[in-house]
This record gives structure tokens, sequence and C-alpha cells, in this order.
């Protein structure tokens, strides 16, 4: 017996995987046993369950189950093995077999061919008449080609970002709808709601607006998906967005800034309106405004508005005129310099008295009706100034007439 031991120490215990499939556990495959086994011819290591699937087995039975042709009153024998393995492999449900004899005859059921079950797929898979002879139904069940499993195999169910813009939860992408999305060429994964934004999308309704432009009474449509992600977006207290008819809408893109020469005539600046008012302008029916250009604008601040005494100072007037910052400019654009001396204006009273008297005034004696002399606007002006005295409406020669007769 000296050369069994010695060959026994060369032999080291082994791990073997259990025989049920499915199982990861192993069992111990010790050099004794392996020696046995070499003695008997072996070399494999026998088929052997672990400890916990043994454990499983010695607690089932054999059982008969019935054929599952349901017009068959015969039985199958579910076995202890197939118990285990069904139990480590967490099938609920008692496998669907069929008798000896059912499964005789199942071989002369034709086999049939039937479309995959994934949409955007052309493939087959082949429904045996075995499993058809198992079928409770004439019509085939949903199922996936072996292509198409096979790639099902190798995908996980992932989370993708909710659809609506500020909403941070996911919902599921099955590995159904990948499968699908790979079968029909598409490169991105769907646009989803997840499931509480598609709750709340469920209560909402389409709304009627109206136009954000004052002048518009046309309507826009806020639809629920808009009101959703209003509600995760908006950081106004608005309860409503401010937004465009469509008409409006269309008008505004229509629209792009326009560049307008200044105001200036002397002056080759321009000045940009920007689109938004040129949209509230055309809405509003109103014309092009005049505008000084930018650098205008800025040279206008080296001047200020003046008053300027009236051209009439000398009749007694004390009123003043404006001498206009822009007035000035236009000047200096034009002429290049200011006036060593400011410009000679009558103020706006007097302006409109020499205005509305600019033809002077006849005076005709109120006894004979002669012409005795002509007033200027101006002499009209000192009158009213007081500065001139009003002339009497009778002439010399009927005045010394009439002092004795005097009117009744
Ligand atoms: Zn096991
Ligand atoms: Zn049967
Ligand atoms: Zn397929
Ligand atoms: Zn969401
Ligand atoms: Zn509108
Ligand atoms: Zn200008
Ligand atoms: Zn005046
Ligand atoms: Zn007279």
């Amino acid at each position: 017996m000296k050369n069994v031991g010695s060959l026994m120490q060369g032999l080291k215990d082994k791990k073997v995987p259990c025989r049920i499939s499915g199982c990861n556990n192993t069992w111990i495959w010790t050099g004794e046993d392996q020696l046995k086994a070499m003695s008997e011819g072996h070399r494999d290591p026998p088929l052997k369950m672990c400890d916990r699937c043994f454990e499983l087995f010695q607690n089932f039975q054999d059982r008969e189950e019935p054929c599952s042709n349901s017009d068959c009153p015969n039985t199958w024998r579910y076995n202890r093995i197939a118990q285990v393995a069904d139990k480590i492999n967490k099938r609920k449900s008692i496998p669907k077999r069929l008798c000896q004899a059912c499964m005789d005859s199942s071989k002369s059921i034709e086999a049939q061919h039937i479309p995959c079950k994934i949409s955007g797929c052309s493939n087959t898979w082949i429904w045996t008449g075995r499993d058809q002879m198992v079928s409770d139904s004439s019509t085939p069940p949903q199922k996936m080609c072996n292509d198409c499993y096979a790639t099902f195999k190798t995908l996980e169910d992932k989370a993708q970002k909710c659809k609506i813009k500020g909403c941070d939860n996911t919902w599921t992408w099955t590995r159904i709808s990948q499968l699908e999305n790979i079968k029909k060429g598409r490169k991105n994964p769907p646009r989803k709601l997840c499931d509480s934004c598609s709750e709340k999308m469920n209560q909402l309704n389409d709304i009627e607006l109206n136009c954000r432009v004052e002048e518009c009474s046309n309507t826009w449509v806020w639809t629920r998906f808009s009101q959703l992600e209003y509600s995760f977006t908006s950081h106004s207290e608005e309860k409503y967005p401010l937004r465009m008819c469509p008409e409006c809408s269309e008008l505004y893109s229509q629209l792009s800034d326009l560049t307008h020469k200044c105001r200036i005539p002397e002056c080759n600046g321009t000045w940009t309106e920007k689109r938004g008012s040129i949209f509230a302008r055309k809405k509003s029916g109103q014309s092009v405004p005049r505008r000084l250009c930018d650098s205008c604008y800025d040279q206008l601040n080296d001047f200020e508005d003046k008053e300027i005494s009236c051209k009439y100072e000398k009749f007694g007037c004390t009123g003043k005129w404006k001498w206009k910052r822009e007035t000035q400019l236009r000047i200096l654009k034009k002429t290049g310099s200011l006036p060593d001396v400011e410009p000679v204006k009558p103020c706006p009273v007097c302006e409109k008295f020499m205005h509305e008297h600019s033809s002077g005034k006849q005076i005709i004696c109120s006894q004979c009706s002669k012409l005795m002399l002509t007033l200027s606007p101006e002499d009209l002006l000192r009158i009213k100034l007081g500065t001139r005295e009003n002339p009497e409406e009778i002439c010399n020669e009927c005045r010394a007439a009439g002092i004795n007769k005097s009117p009744l």
C-alpha cells in the first residue's frame, strides 16, 4: 500500500461545478475519491450536486404531473433533479411537458415559421409540433427570433432622463424597446415623460391665451406639454407665459434690425432701429421715427439749451426764446463752427403776434373814413408792449369841425 499512499499525496482536492444547470456552486472532489475513480477507470469527475442542491433534492419526491396536452388524461414524471433545477432557477410554475405518447405523436405535427415579435424585425422563429401541442391556443405566442433573443440577452434596462426640461426624474427604457430601436435602425433613444410627469400631463388641458402684443386680439394655444415644462423651468411670478400669436410670431420672424439716417441732414451718421421696435411700430401703424445718430447724441452733451432775450427787447419785451442744443449742433454740423454772436429772434409770444399781424393795420377816421396812416407790424407790437401810443381814430379836420357837434 506504500504506492497508493504516495500517489494520494500527489492528488489535491478539486472544486467541481454543481451538476444542476443554473447553479454556480461547487462541490469538493477529494484526492481520495479521485484516486478511487481512477482505479475504476474514470478520469472525469462524477455528476454531483453541491450541498445546497443536494439538501433540496433530499426533500423532493418524484411527482406525476398532468400532460400539457389539455385533451390528454396521461401524466409525465416530474423528477427530483428537474424540481431542484427549477427551484434554483426560480421558475415558479410547473413546466409544460407532454406524456410520452403525446411526445411521440407531436413529431408528426409540422413546425410553423412565426414572425418575430420585435417590430422592425423580419425574421421568424420556429413553433415546433411539441410546443403547438402544449399550447392552449391555436394561435402562436409572441416570441423573438433567435437573433433578437441573442441581442436581447446582452441588453439591460436603462434609466433615461425625462423629456421635460427641468425634470430630473427618469423613465425605464426596457430591453425590448431598446431592441426595437436597434431593429428600426434608430440611433437615438426615444424621448419620453417620466411617470410623474405623464400623470400630471393627463390632468392638464390645452389653454388658449391672448397674444402678448397689446394691439393684437388673436390668441395662441398653450399646450399641455408646454404648461408642464413651464412649471419646471419658469422662475417668474407670472402664471402664464407671455407669447405672440402665430401671426405676430410670423411677422416678427420676418423682421430684422434696420439702419436709418441721422435726423440732422448734414450728418452722415446712422442709427439702428431694433427688430422689436420695428415690430411695435408696425403693429400700431406708426411711421419711422426720426432720431440722432449715436455720435450726435454724444456731441449733444457738449451743448446746453440757452435762454436768449427777445429781438424786441428794445420795444420793451421781456420774453425769451430757447436756443435749443440740437439747433446749435446743427449749425455746427452745417458751418463747422458756432457764430460769435447769438442769433436774433423774437420770443414765441412776439413771433406769434408778428405772424398774426403781418399785414399791419390801416387807421381810418371814424367820422369821414379817410385813411389816416398805416401801422406796420412792429408799430402794432410797440403799441401792445406800451412803448407807443394808440393813434386817435379821428382826423384833424374832423376833430376841428366836430368839437361843437359831437355825436348824440
Ligand atoms: Zn447546486
Ligand atoms: Zn399526453
Ligand atoms: Zn427578431
Ligand atoms: Zn418628468
Ligand atoms: Zn398677435
Ligand atoms: Zn448724426
Ligand atoms: Zn418778445
Ligand atoms: Zn375824418
